[in-house]
């Protein structure tokens, strides 16, 4: 499918609701408005179809810019419309939307091609700065994530929040590919449907288009916690898991997403499994290689953290934790 380019939005889309998005806007579209600094802000909404907070706060700030000027030029793309409107991450027959952008592993297609258009016209246009915007399932506080420690980046993330996690794995996701022509973040703000994440978001991205320019002096450490993501943490295939049939070849605790962003001390439990000589979990570190016996032991029929961390992303949806993972692990940062 080809990728639309317009100067304008169907008014629309101000107000209609996000299950109908997809039969207002139903192919790729590429929406460019024009600001007074000519250098647009460029941001990403429902790269994960359920994750709606972006939107919400885009239709706000598209609101507000419905009767003024904007202060500078923005361009934006809305995802996986499709899943969406069914209020999924992605169909079962699609890639993940987050996971195709240039520095992909994944084999090309149509979609891979089709985002890459949008880098390559956004850096035609000298794009300003780019922000992706995210929810998470899980008990998580509102953070931003960089794939770079550059003072501008930090600055960016700093704008939304004291916490910053940085990362370099998953490739192929939008930050990445941003981050190699402008500063560029995600925004995971909390839960979907939470009126406090939309405020949030929307303000953040008002705050960004009257930016004038992000410069290179240092954020102060005492202003910004950084976190490193070093681990992946996956259920085995073939493991079957549970938060509540005590049955299950592994039942995880209940309490595990109230763990996020807390430091997290040696020998804490995060389940039980039925056959002690099974590893359940596999940890991936950031090259790929398995870590699972750096951070992780059976001690009879537990499964506990055998080194202080701090988990992320711990959520208790299990559909979520077999599409993508059951958490990050993270170390601090100190800059
Ligand atoms: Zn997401």
């Amino acid at each position: 499918m080809q990728l639309k380019q317009v100067n304008n939005f169907p008014k629309e889309l101000l107000t209609i609701d996000v299950r109908s998005i997809h039969s207002l806007v139903s192919e790729p579209t590429l929406f460019h408005l024009e600001g007074k600094l000519k250098q647009p802000l460029f941001i990403s909404v429902l790269l994960h179809g359920n994750e709606t907070t972006g939107f919400l706060a885009l239709q706000k700030l598209l609101e507000k810019y419905s009767k003024q000027e904007l202060p500078r030029s923005l361009s934006f793309y809305l995802g996986n419309t499709e899943a969406a409107s069914r209020g999924l991450r992605h169909l079962d027959q699609q890639a993940d939307f987050n996971r195709i952008w240039p520095g992909t592993e994944l084999p090309p297609t149509a979609d891979i091609k089709l985002v890459k258009k949008i880098v390559d016209i956004m850096t035609k246009k000298q794009v300003f700065a780019s922000v992706d915007v995210h929810n998470n399932t899980g008990l998580n506080p509102h953070y931003a994530c960089v794939t770079r420690l550059d003072n501008q980046f930090l600055q960016l993330a700093n704008l939304f929040s004291r916490l910053v996690v940085y990362f370099t794995h998953p490739k192929g996701v939008q930050c990445g590919a941003f981050a190699e022509i402008c500063p560029s973040v995600t925004l995971e703000c909390g839960k979907p449907d939470q009126t406090h994440g939309v405020d949030h978001a929307f303000e953040y991205l008002n705050s960004c288009l009257h930016l004038s320019k992000l410069t290179d002096q240092t954020v102060l450490a005492q202003d910004i916690d950084v976190y490193h993501t070093v681990a992946q943490v996956k259920v085995n295939k073939g493991i079957d898991f549970s938060f509540d049939n005590p049955d299950a070849p592994l039942l995880l605790d209940k309490d595990l997403e109230r763990m996020n962003f807390t430091e997290i001390p040696a020998g804490t439990q995060l389940g039980r499994v039925f056959d002690h000589s099974t590893m359940p979990v596999s940890a991936i570190n950031n090259n790929g290689k398995l870590v699972t016996d750096k951070f992780f032991t059976l001690i009879d029929n537990r499964l506990q953290l055998n080194k202080n961390t701090m988990p992320s992303m711990l959520t208790l949806d299990e559909r979520v934790i077999k599409q993508d993972c059951l958490c990050y692990l993270m170390e601090k940062i100190n800059l």
